[in-house]
């Protein structure tokens, strides 16, 4: 597989270090609050990567921290814990907010199709890694003790921004009002490993360490977490790509200062889901989540197959013009595929099967490219080859693709099957479109006007999560 790598700016050839076995780790989400479609984006383009190279072939080891303890309000290490943050917002403790948080978020990728991580690590389950890491860091000098805090010494790198194309001006990311700068660091870029004085001292979580009471930077626990599950050497290490620096920067310069050579190899960035107002962010309040597009009838799969059909490396603008687009791709896939089921169990032909089978590998082999091996989808629709050979291909694909295209088809039919022979049944439903329409296009009158008409004839509507519902009066 061909793979763009953030450290090295091109394009490479995936070289595990152990053969036919990649290790893998994800920076997990923070738990204060919901996951923003946005965030759902980088889990669904990594997801989608961990499912293809299971699909070639590698053993994949996949670790994913949760991050309920150490990141600030700003990347750059000052404000607020984001946590306790949370926790006030929703006068609940901080673990309540961290369990609640974490369970939703994994309910979303649930919906989303996104397998969980083979490990999942909470940040505050690993504190004496941590500390073991930090104690070394100090031993060889790589870190200094000041204010009460120990921060990593940048100055000692030979070369420490490791991406090249981010400056310490990039640190102001996510400055707010009212955060200041640290006076304790030696260097502007240095970075906190272990907290003990904080100018909030209502953190909630504080662990015995030998420079005092604190609690770990945000950093350190990723080094911390993949280092015990994945070892010294790392393949592949993902995240979105505001996560690039500081964040992954920081992760690389203390843990190869810390293992004394080189630590991963491959570095795979999701760009980011921008809105019309700029990048989608939990900071800023007002951000989307599954569960509010589902709330608006849209089924999480469209938006999965929004997400696929644009690549990984270029940023992705969201609209609900955008999103309906990809709900109508999706009902017309559904529809195809549908149509095939009753041909099941016809014969398959093999040498159909294995060349649509290379061409959605050559898609996904070449930098992860999923718009393409959507086309490869399309391409088998339209093949001159049974329906049997290609239910078989879709439903390979999908090992990968995940948008449960053969199950939605098998609920279509059997919807289409009660509705068979029953005149009123579709037209109820085309009615029920057209409400649906309406309502997105914010024309309520004519909403109401439908319902109305139906409620006429006896039809009484009900909107659920799933969609618009309907009971007939007898
Ligand atoms: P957080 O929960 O803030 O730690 O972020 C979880 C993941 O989502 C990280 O990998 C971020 O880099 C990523 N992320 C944050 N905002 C966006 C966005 N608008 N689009 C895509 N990925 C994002
Ligand atoms: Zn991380």
């Amino acid at each position: 597989m061909q793979i763009y790598n953030s450290l090295t700016h091109t394009k490479e050839e995936l070289i595990p270090n152990e053969p036919g076995k990649i290790k893998m780790y994800t920076c997990g989400p923070t738990v204060y609050h919901f996951a923003h479609i946005g965030n759902l984006r980088s889990y669904i383009m990594e997801d989608v990567l961990e499912k293809h190279l299971r699909f070639v072939g590698y053993d994949v080891l996949r670790v994913m921290n949760i991050t309920d303890v150490g990141h600030l309000s700003s990347d750059g290490d000052t404000g607020e814990d984001k946590m306790l943050k949370g926790a006030k917002r929703e006068k609940k403790s901080v673990l309540e907010i961290a369990k609640y948080y974490t369970d939703a978020f994994f309910e979303d990728c649930r919906k989303l199709g996104i397998k969980t991580p083979d490990i999942v690590q909470p940040a505050t389950g690993c504190i004496a890694e941590y500390i073991a890491i930090v104690q070394k860091l100090i031993e060889k000098e790589f870190a200094y003790e000041a204010g009460g805090n120990i921060y990593f010494d940048t100055s000692k790198m030979e070369s420490y921004y490791a991406f090249h194309n981010f400056e310490e001006e990039d640190l102001e990311v996510g400055v707010r009002e009212g955060v200041e700068a640290d006076t304790n660091k030696r260097n502007k870029a240095d970075f906190v490993l272990w907290f003990t004085k904080s100018k909030f001292d209502d953190q909630e979580l504080k662990w015995e360490s030998p420079w005092g009471i604190g609690y770990p930077g945000w950093h350190i626990e990723c080094s911390g977490i993949s280092m015990k599950y994945c070892g010294e050497y790392l393949d592949i290490h993902c995240g979105g790509i505001d996560n690039a620096f500081p964040h992954h920067t920081n992760e690389i310069a203390q843990s190869e200062a810390y293992l004394g050579h080189k630590w991963c190899n491959y570095w795979f960035h999701v760009h980011h889901l921008n809105t019309a107002g700029g990048k989608m962010s939990k900071s800023k309040g007002e951000f989307l989540t599954v569960s509010l597009l589902e709330e608006k009838g849209y089924d999480p799969m469209v938006y999965r197959l929004f997400c696929l059909g644009s690549h990984y490396r270029k940023s992705l603008v969201f609209s609900f013009e955008n999103l309906d687009n990809a709900a109508a791709s999706y009902k017309k896939l559904v529809a195809k595929i549908a149509a095939l089921l009753p041909e099941r169990d016809g014969a398959v032909d093999k040498d159909a099967f294995d060349k649509h089978r290379a061409d959605f590998c050559a898609a996904l082999d070449n930098d992860l490219n999923t718009s393409l091996a959507v086309t490869a989808l399309y391409d088998v629709l339209k093949a001159q080859t049974s329906a049997a050979t290609k239910l078989a291909l879709i439903a390979e694909f999908d090992k990968v693709l995940t948008l449960n295209l053969i199950a939605a088809a098998e609920k279509l039919q059997v919807e289409s099957a009660a509705d068979d022979g029953d005149e009123d049944t579709a037209w109820i439903r085309e009615m029920i479109d057209a409400r649906t329409a309406a309502k997105k296009a914010k024309n309520f009158a004519e909403a109401d006007r439908i319902r109305d008409e139906l409620a006429a004839k006896g039809v009484t509507l009900i909107d659920t999560r799933e969609g618009t519902k309907f009971e007939i009066k007898a």
